[in-house]
C-alpha cells in the first residue's frame, strides 16, 4: 500500500512596506511563499507548486503574486535597505512589480471604491 498526499508550507520571506491595494494604507506587508510538496509515506519529496503573495498587515487583504515580482520585492527591500529608505513607496522612481503589471487602477485611483459607496448628498431618485 503506497500513502502518498501533499503537504503544504507557508514561508515568510520579508515584510514589506507597500501601499495596499485594498485598504489603501502604506502598511507593513508580509511577502510570503507557499509551497505545496508532495509527499510519500508522509515524507515530502519535490515541490508540485510553488505560489507567492502578499499579505497586508492592516486590513488583511492577500494579493496574489508571480514568482517573478516577488523577486523584484525582495531585491528592492534587501538592495535598497540602506539606500532610500522605504521600498515599494514609488519615490525611487521605479514604479514596482504592481505597475508594471498593467494593473495600476486600484493602487493609482482611489475614485471607484469612494464613488460607489456613498451619493454625496442628494438622491437622484428623489421627486
Ligand atoms: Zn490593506
Amino acid at each position: 500500500m503506497i500513502i502518498f498526499g501533499t503537504k503544504g508550507y507557508l514561508h515568510q520571506l520579508a515584510i514589506l512596506t507597500l501601499v495596499c491595494g485594498s485598504c489603501g494604507n502604506p502598511s507593513a506587508h508580509a511577502l510570503r511563499k507557499r509551497v505545496t510538496k508532495f509527499t510519500l509515506f508522509f515524507v515530502p519529496l519535490f515541490p508540485v507548486s510553488t505560489k507567492y503573495g502578499t499579505q497586508c498587515t492592516f486590513c488583511g487583504a492577500e494579493q496574489k503574486l508571480t514568482q517573478q515580482q516577488s523577486d523584484q520585492l525582495l531585491a528592492q527591500s534587501s538592495g535598497a535597505a540602506g539606500a532610500a529608505g522605504v521600498p515599494g513607496l514609488g519615490g525611487s522612481g521605479q514604479p514596482g512589480p504592481y505597475g508594471q503589471q498593467g494593473q495600476q487602477g486600484p493602487y493609482g485611483q482611489q475614485g471607484p471604491y469612494g464613488q460607489q459607496g456613498q451619493q454625496p448628498g442628494g438622491n437622484p431618485y428623489q421627486r
